[in-house]
C-alpha cells in the first residue's frame, strides 16, 4: 500500500470503485473515464509502477494479471469479436497512474492501434 497512489487506495477500498472481478491478488474494475462500451482497468493489488517493473519483481503476478485481462474479456463478452490489452507505460506511453495497470477495451472495433 503507497498512501499517495490512487489505485492502492482502490485496493483498500478508500476510494470506490465498480469492481467486476476479484482475486486474491489482482482486482479489475471499470475506468472511471470509459473511451470504449467495455473499459477495465485490471492491476495487480500490490504496487509496482508499471508494467516492466512488475515483471521483474514478480513475474508470476504479471502473468496472473494477465489472466485476469482474459477473465475480464470473458466474463464481458469480449472474447468473440475480440478486444484490446494496453499497459501504457512512462511518459510518452501516456502512463498517468503509476500503479500498473492493463486497460481491457472493447465492444467495438478499435480502429488502428495508434493515431498518427
Ligand atoms: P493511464 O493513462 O495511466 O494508462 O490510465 C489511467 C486511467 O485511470 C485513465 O483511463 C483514467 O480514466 C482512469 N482513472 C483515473 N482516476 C480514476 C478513478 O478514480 N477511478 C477509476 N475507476 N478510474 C480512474
Ligand atoms: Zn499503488
Amino acid at each position: 500500500m503507497t498512501d499517495d497512489c490512487l489505485f492502492c487506495r482502490i485496493v483498500a477500498g478508500e476510494i470506490p470503485a465498480t469492481v467486476v472481478h476479484e482475486t486474491d491478488d489482482t482486482l479489475a474494475f471499470r475506468d472511471i473515464g470509459a473511451k470504449a462500451p467495455v473499459h477495465v482497468l485490471v492491476i495487480p493489488k500490490a504496487h509496482h509502477q508499471d508494467v516492466a517493473a512488475l515483471a521483474v519483481a514478480d513475474p508470476g503476478l504479471a502473468g496472473r494479471v494477465l489472466a485476469t485481462c482474459a477473465a475480464v474479456a470473458e466474463k464481458e463478452g469480449l472474447s468473440g469479436d475480440g478486444y484490446r490489452v494496453i499497459f501504457n507505460t512512462g511518459g510518452f506511453g501516456g502512463q498517468e497512474v503509476f500503479h500498473v495497470h492493463g486497460h481491457v477495451v472493447g465492444g467495438r472495433p478499435l480502429g488502428p492501434m495508434l493515431s498518427a
